[in-house]
């Protein structure tokens, strides 16, 4: 047993080794990251299913490494976040949202809101003020300013979550609830909350025609949303069925793949362009 126990501890201490030179290594790239501009923001088209027009975009981070190529959020942003490294990334990407967003209006383009993914760790008493800065700066107007927080975020604290999403709220931007049904808020919270959208993760709507729990769920959060006077958003749209179903029970917007990709500026800004003739 003695030689088991030994065994094992020296596997663990050289799992623990790998475990701490991969996140240096990890942490230390993702800094020079930032000094070296390496970050890139996609967008992907809100469609209005009222009108069928794109009436918002989401920004969604990526990170285009010289060694690794086009790495995923999902690959980066929990290490970013354990190390506090989320605060700096988190505010460029705020300000580089913000100017882009300026820079549609100013080329004639149809104004939208450009949403923000925020980081739990983003969410304090400075986030307000910096907000109003980056918005003052940018020249960008609040209202086509929209954050998504995820669900359990709100939970927290929520008592200071509340008075940090109030001092938002006053600022005129949009605050929208994501992943919303894989956490858990109760609905005395939801009620508390001053927040304008809610977005149905994607993992109901792609049950949708495959299990009734998660076309039942879908429907519910739509009533629930409605009834509180918040806007829904479904995420993860892939094929027709989901949409015909989200359009029957009145879900306001769709994102997902089948409506477009999250895409490169350049092809973002096409799409608007085109939206624009028709
Ligand atoms: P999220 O905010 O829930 O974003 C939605 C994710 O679903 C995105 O993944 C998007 O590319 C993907 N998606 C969109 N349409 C479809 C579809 O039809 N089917 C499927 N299967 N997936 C679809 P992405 O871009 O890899 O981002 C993953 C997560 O990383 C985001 O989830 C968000 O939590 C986080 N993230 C992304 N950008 C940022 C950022 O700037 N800041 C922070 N803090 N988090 C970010
Ligand atoms: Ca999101
Ligand atoms: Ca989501
Ligand atoms: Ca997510």
């Amino acid at each position: 047993a003695k030689e088991l126990g030994r065994n094992n501890f020296q596997y663990f201490a050289g799992w623990m080794d790998a475990q701490v030179s991969n996140r240096l290594e990890m942490l230390v790239s993702l800094r020079r990251a930032l000094d070296r501009d390496e970050f890139k923001l996609y967008y992907q088209p809100k469609i209005s299913l009222a009108s069928g027009r794109i009436i918002g975009a989401e920004a969604l981070i990526r990170w285009i490494s010289p060694e690794q190529g086009l790495v995923p959020p999902d690959r980066f942003i929990p290490f970013a976040e354990e190390a506090g490294l989320i605060v700096p990334i988190g505010e460029w990407v705020l300000r580089t949202a913000c100017a882009q967003n300026k820079l549609w209006q100013d080329a004639g383009l149809a104004p939208i809101p450009v949403a923000v993914n925020l980081s739990p760790r983003q969410l304090d008493q400075n986030l307000p003020e910096f907000v109003r800065q980056v918005l003052v700066e940018s020249g960008l107007a609040a209202a086509w300013l929209e954050l998504e927080i995820t669900e359990n975020v709100v939970m927290r604290d929520a008592e200071k979550t509340v008075a940090t999403l109030n001092a938002l709220k006053r600022l005129g931007l949009q605050v929208s609830v994501d992943d919303f049904g894989t956490g858990y808020s109760s609905l005395s919270y939801l009620r508390r909350f001053p927040v304008d959208a809610l977005k149905i993760d994607k993992s109901f709507v792609r049950d949708i025609a495959r299990d009734t729990d998660s076309a039942a769920i879908v429907k519910a959060v739509i009533s629930l949303g409605h009834i509180l006077n918040l806007r829904v958003i479904a995420e993860g749209v892939e094929d027709q069925e989901q949409y015909n179903f989200l359009l029957e029970n009145g879900c306001d917007e769709v994102q997902g793949y089948l409506l477009g990709k999250p895409m490169p500026v350049e092809d973002f800004t096409r799409r608007l362009e085109l939206e624009m003739q028709t």
